[in-house]
């Protein structure tokens, strides 16, 4: 029978090349003539694809302003294809780098832009902890923006249907070693707290245009930092003292002692109403 999740074939024309990334290219398409949306054609064994088709279903229910739409699966041929929301600037950290000289204009303009980022991106994370649901690979270059500067966060849960040690494994040469807390790090004990870490350093990103966190140590040496209770310092210019904290609030050791989303909207908010 037909699926709410399932898109056919015939329905979606596919036009040119995005990017592409993990999983395989990812192309622009319309699906019934008229939505503009990308196609992510799943590069095959890169995924266990069964399982993905499952959680499809679950991230289909998963709506939320702040949230990259997915619209469907198309499984009638190889390579399967994820079909979600076209958002046409692409991802946040390559949006972050392009414009980075404008960026990085001192100025409450520049500081007003990068906050409202931050609580986009908050607010879709706060819908995800409510659903009790782990990103597990938060960062700049898996949020999105489309026109007027609509940040989105995309590839939610996705990690988990990579077959691929490299990527999965802590130890792994493409594993996120730079977004990930000490209970990652040691244990791969993920939680939402484990994304508001990520979070942390996502706003750490955002405040510097799109910099790698912990510039040109190696892996192994960001390791250690963690470990020795180091943390990423404070970006200039444009980020204040209370928005410092806020980030340093989110790389505390304890996860337990980390803010959960709702209260880092609840501060960014506060923090804004004191601004005007
Ligand atoms: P992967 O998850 O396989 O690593 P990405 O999601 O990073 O791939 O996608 C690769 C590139 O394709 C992104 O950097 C972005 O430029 C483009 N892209 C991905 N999804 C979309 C989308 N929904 N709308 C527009 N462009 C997209």
């Amino acid at each position: 029978g037909s699926k709410s999740w399932e898109i056919k074939a015939s329905e979606l024309q596919l036009l040119e090349e995005l990017g592409s990334g993990q999983f395989g290219v990812v192309r622009h398409g319309k699906w019934k003539g008229r939505i503009d949306v990308a196609v992510k054609l799943m590069k095959e064994g890169t995924m266990s694809e069964r399982d993905f088709i499952e959680e499809a279903k679950v991230m289909t229910q998963l709506q939320h302003s702040n949230l990259v739409k997915l619209y469907g699966l198309c499984i009638e041929h190889r390579p399967i294809c994820i079909v979600a929301e076209f958002m046409k600037h692409g991802s946040l950290l390559s949006f972050l780098r392009k414009n980075e000289q404008k960026l990085s204009e001192e100025s409450t303009k520049v500081v007003y832009i990068k906050l409202n980022m931050c609580r986009q991106v908050c607010s879709g994370m706060a819908y995800l902890e409510s659903h009790n649901y782990i990103h597990r690979d938060l960062a700049a270059r898996n949020c999105l923006v489309g026109s007027s500067g609509t940040v989105k966060v995309a590839d939610f849960g996705l990690t988990r249907y990579v077959i691929d040690d490299e990527y999965t494994s802590s130890g792994g040469t493409k594993f996120p070693i730079r977004w990930a807390p000490p209970e990652v790090l040691w244990y791969t004990r993920f939680s939402s707290k484990s994304d508001v870490w990520a979070y942390g350093i996502l706003m750490w990103e955002i405040f510097t245009c799109g910099k790698l966190p912990y510039g040109k140590l190696s892996n192994a040496e960001v390791v250690e930092r963690i470990r020795n209770g180091h943390r990423l310092d404070r970006p200039k210019p444009n980020c204040s003292i209370e928005h410092f904290n806020l980030m340093q609030a989110c790389w505390q050791e304890a996860p337990e002692n980390r803010p959960s989303f709702i209260r880092i909207e609840a501060i960014l908010n506060s923090l804004r109403d004191r601004e005007i």
